[in-house]
């Protein structure tokens, strides 16, 4: 049976990559996208891991050779999903976890009608900005800059099929697995 495609998208900083990776760790019919990106590698950040890091000209090529699934500019970079690993693993039965800003989610829904969109939110916008600044990988304009965009990605949470705020990593991420292996369509609420 083909794996079903779950996009978990949420403002910069609401805690998305600690949820997939505790749903991985737990699960192990899951496996998540390495997205391309032409935004410049964090300290600590390894190629095909955290990224494919590319340049502008390599990621305007794959969007050319329509080797993109999805992708978006976000504060002036590029983010994309590449095609050809989630296909290839939803063949394969597993489920394909996207990790992904808020309108690459919305158009991958266009695409694939019956993909799980999963909106994470913070539990309040001080509580977002303390987690962007505590994290410490962007400056403080930067962190602006997110924030103005997590103004407008909270109002789009009513578009997605299942809204959780991230009070608990441990417990959103049951809660994912719990979605995810009930359902066969969408389901609102
Ligand atoms: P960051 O620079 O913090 O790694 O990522 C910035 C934003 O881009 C985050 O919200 C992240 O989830 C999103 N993002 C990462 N990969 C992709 C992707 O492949 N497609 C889209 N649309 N957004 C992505």
């Amino acid at each position: 049976m083909r794996g079903k495609l779950i996009v978990i998208a949420g403002p910069s900083g609401v805690g998305k990559g600690t949820v997939v990776r505790e749903i991985i760790r737990l699960q192990k019919n899951c496996r998540v996208s390495i997205s391309a990106t032409t935004r410049k590698p964090r300290t600590g950040e390894v190629n095909g891991q955290h990224y494919y890091f590319i340049t502008k000209q390599e990621f305007e090529d794959k969007i050319r050779n329509k080797q993109m699934l999805e992708y978006e500019q976000y504060n002036g970079n590029y983010y994309g999903t590449p095609y050809e690993y989630t296909e290839k693993n939803l063949e394969a039965g597993f489920n394909v976890i996207l990790e992904i800003e808020v309108k690459g989610a919305l158009n991958v829904k266009k695409m694939y009608p019956q993909a799980l969109l999963i909106f994470l939110k913070s539990p309040s916008f001080a509580e977002l900005k303390k987690r962007l600044i505590y994290r410490g990988t962007e400056g403080p304009e930067e962190v602006e800059q997110r924030m103005q965009v997590a103004r407008w990605e909270m109002i789009q949470a009513e578009k997605f099929d299942i809204l959780l705020t991230n009070d608990d990593v441990g417990l959103v991420a049951k809660k994912i697995i719990d979605i995810i292996n009930r359902s066969s369509v969408s389901i609102k609420g």
